[in-house]
């Protein structure tokens, strides 16, 4: 007998030729029937929907359909036939079945009821079989490939940047310590301090909360580069938006003002979104279904106006709101939870730093979509953002999302040396630790820009979930760093 090759669920359900001998594999999510006839639902993750297998108790033996449960891992060989119930358009009849990989039904924890998320974090091997989290690993994949895909049609070179750095200029306090040194013993300077010219790379290393300054000294030479790839900051945020590790996309151009970097910004997401709709259709019906679920245990006055897709279309069919930082500060200042001392974090003066309240309140309350902010203080941003003519604020540009707040941040580069070492001296940042950074501007300096999305922010947002551990295989978060 010829040996039939194994195909993915995903196709077999597309399949338009029907009576051939089919092999398929994968993982039993439910059997239900009676003495004559089993009804096996079995997935394999190419799909968020599931092959039925109809098996005849006769011809494939009481014994193995009794290890066909739940959990259990299979290999089917049968003929893929029009199937005659509601809900799918072709089934296997199966002729054989071997079972791979019993799962005990009395240990096995996943019951075809519904989970909370909490619990699933939990159980690092069940957690990507289920529904809910299989479609947002699925989407996850896209996602990445759609990253990839933008950049690659611009003419984008992916640039990798290193997750060791020896540089702390942008993330003091806020980075993980890479040693090799002995940590109960290590060797000591003459003043107490430990002595990392004995560590491995000679010096102190952390890693890596941006690869943007290294991805500029691409930039400067290969024209437009982008980076993707782990992000680490050891800040101590417990939110639903923040990971201790996560993915970050950081495109940078040479010649790009800050309006090109909007404008290529603003792009860059609605293609995103639009790839979702286009190529994750199912996913994301199975996803909206579950929003919808859950939306209606809140109270109305909570609840969204908007369905997962329709907020998607919004986003991809509306021109993003650009306003100053300074116009931002005057609406907020106006807004009623202003007055009426709802803020947690009241807004008077300029100057300060929004909270994802204040980012919250202008997308979702105000303007109704996203918005991108430009323009801040130049107090409350990084040392190498363009200072503005005004010297009090500078290129910076934020993209703020519902539901989410901060997605993007951005800015034109200071391409000026002197004005860049200004800026250092001011804020007391070291001129030699950054040395081969300035050689940019030194020689051939030019006007650029960038930005970085943090690619699970992104994740939520097109998932429709409503904590940032939910859309990435293995959270790392203070704390907690299962698995
Ligand atoms: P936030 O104020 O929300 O903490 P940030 O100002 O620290 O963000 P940037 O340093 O500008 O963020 O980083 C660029 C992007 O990376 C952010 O717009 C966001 O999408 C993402 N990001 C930043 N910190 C985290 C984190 N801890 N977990 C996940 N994504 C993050
Ligand atoms: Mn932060």
């Amino acid at each position: 007998m010829m040996e039939t090759k194994r195909t993915k669920i995903a196709a077999l359900l597309k399949s338009s030729e029907i009576d051939v001998n089919v092999v398929a594999k994968g993982w039993v999510r439910t059997k239900r029937g009676n003495k004559n006839v089993s009804f096996i639902a079995l997935n394999d993750g190419s799909s968020i929907n599931s092959i039925q297998v109809v098996a005849d108790p006769g011809l494939i033996g009481e014994e193995t359909l009794k290890n066909i449960t739940t959990g259990a891992s299979i290999s089917v060989t049968g003929k893929l036939v029009a199937s005659q119930g509601a809900g799918q358009s072709v089934e296997i009849t199966a002729e054989a079945i071997e079972v791979l990989g019993v799962a005990d039904p009395e240990k096995y924890p996943l019951q075809p009821k519904k989970h909370s998320l909490e619990f699933l974090r939990e159980i690092a091997h069940l957690r990507p079989r289920t529904n809910t989290f299989s479609a947002i690993f699925r989407m996850r994949h896209a996602m990445s490939f759609a990253v990839h895909q933008f950049f690659n049609e611009k003419g984008f070179y992916y640039w990798h940047t290193p997750f060791v750095t020896g540089s702390d200029a942008e993330g003091a306090g806020e980075m993980f310590r890479v040693s090799t040194l002995d940590p109960i013993n290590p060797p000591l300077n003459d003043d107490g301090t430990v002595d990392h010219s004995q560590d491995f790379f000679g010096k102190e290393t952390n890693l890596t909360v941006s690869g943007q300054l290294e991805g500029e000294l691409g930039a400067m030479a290969l024209g437009d580069i982008y980076t993707f790839g782990p992000t680490f900051r050891a800040e101590n945020s417990n939110t639903t938006r923040h990971l201790a590790e996560f993915w970050m996309i950081e495109p940078e151009m040479a010649f790009y003002d800050l309006t090109d970097n909007m404008d290529l910004a603003e792009e860059f997401l609605k293609y995103l979104v639009a790839y979702a709709l286009e190529n994750c259709a199912d996913d994301l019906e199975f996803l909206e279904k579950r929003l919808l679920d859950e939306e209606k245990n809140k109270p109305a006055v909570e609840r969204n106006d908007m369905s997962l897709t329709e907020k998607l279309r919004f986003v991809m069919e509306n021109d993003f709101e650009r306003l100053s930082y300074t116009e931002a500060i005057q609406i907020l200042r106006n807004s009623k939870p202003n007055k009426k001392g709802k803020f947690q974090f009241p807004i008077d003066g300029w100057g300060a730093d929004l909270q994802s309240e204040h980012e919250r309140y202008l997308v979702e309350k105000h303007f109704k979509k996203p918005v991108i902010l430009t323009d801040y203080p130049k107090d409350i941003k990084a040392f190498y953002m363009r200072m503005n003519d005004d010297g009090k604020t500078v290129g910076a540009m934020d993209i703020l999302f519902p539901g989410i707040g901060e997605i993007v941040g951005g800015s034109q580069r200071e391409e000026r040396l002197d004005v860049l070492t200004d800026r250092m001296a001011e804020m007391n940042i070291p001129e030699e630790e950054l040395d081969w950074y300035l050689d940019t501007r030194r020689f051939g300096t030019a006007p650029h820009s960038g930005f970085g999305l943090g690619f699970e922010r992104l994740m939520i947002f097109v998932t429709g979930m409503g904590n940032i551990r939910d859309v990435i295989p293995f959270p790392r978060t203070p704390g907690s760093a299962a698995f």
